[in-house]
């Protein structure tokens, strides 16, 4: 008698083959998507160009009225703006195929920090936001992409100082954890995260849909490509958050190197 419940061989066999071919059809989908991707974001990028520069001189020509400054100066800030959410595509699509160019050296990771948080002080005081530093790790180069571990940081001082209503405060800290690895903790008494949208934080493209819908600049990819460049140094990056109101907390862990600066 035949076991209704029982696949025979060859129907399995025909449901492999229909989910190998599935599987092709998506991987596919994927890598056609990305290279779209990559060559949208290259052509939007060399128009912007000009109008960036040419903005920025218009609105420091003194012999312009007032009205005409005003509107370069605009023209100027939502061109940079443009720019840097292509910026972050082009990051994602180049991470995603594994095409992104490292300049490897040893770099003090102290000093990177002291750069990110400059960086983000005019905006912190602005708002009353108190950054604290205390950057205790005794070992503390690391062996990396200056310019990529800088945006990786930057974006978690950034998001701290956005994230943070007015007269809180972002602190950053660094320790040994052994020999061969420094911690690094990017603190805020901001507005936290929901323990149910932890998982997804650092999804590509999530934002809080309140973010979403207020359309804050930003397309949700900034940790996305933190977390990426952070690993591609050998590193991680977790978050964690007592949950709405209670603030959060960016820890990064990088593999510190034996060599000296250069
Ligand atoms: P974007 O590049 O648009 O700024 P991110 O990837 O940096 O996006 O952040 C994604 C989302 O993670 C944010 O929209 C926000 O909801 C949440 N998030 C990031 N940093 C913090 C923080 N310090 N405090 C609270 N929420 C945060």
């Amino acid at each position: 008698m035949i076991d209704l419940l029982k696949p025979t061989p060859m129907l399995m066999d025909d449901r492999l083959t229909q989910l190998a071919a599935e599987n092709d059809r998506l991987e596919m989908e994927v890598r056609l998507r990305d290279r779209y991707l990559a060559f949208v974001t290259h052509e939007l990028r060399t128009p912007l160009t000009p109008i960036v520069m040419l903005s920025e001189m218009l609105a420091a020509q003194d012999e312009l009225d007032d009205d005409t400054r005003d509107a370069a100066a605009q023209i100027h800030g939502n061109a940079l703006l443009a720019t840097r959410l292509i910026a972050d595509l082009l990051d994602l699509s180049r991470l995603n195929y594994g095409k992104l160019q490292y300049r490897m050296e040893p770099l003090d990771i102290h000093e990177i920090i002291m750069h990110a948080e400059s960086a983000v002080s005019f905006d912190a005081s602005d708002r009353s936001i108190a950054l604290t530093m205390n950057l205790a790790a005794t070992a503390h180069v690391v062996y990396g992409d200056v310019d990529r571990l800088t945006q990786a940081l930057l974006n978690l001082l950034t998001n701290g100082v956005k994230f943070t209503g007015d007269c809180g405060s972002v602190s950053v800290r660094t320790w040994d954890i052994d020999a061969g690895r420094i911690g690094i903790a990017v603190g805020d008494t901001g507005i936290g995260i929901d323990p149910e949208r932890l998982p997804h934080l650092f999804d590509p493209f999530y934002q809080a849909p309140e973010e979403r819908s207020a359309r804050k600049h930003g397309l949700g990819l900034g940790l996305a490509i933190s977390k990426m460049l952070i690993e591609a140094h050998g590193g991680s990056l977790t978050v964690h958050s007592d949950g709405v109101g209670a603030g959060s907390t960016f820890e990064v862990v990088l593999p510190v190197s034996s060599a000296n600066p250069s």
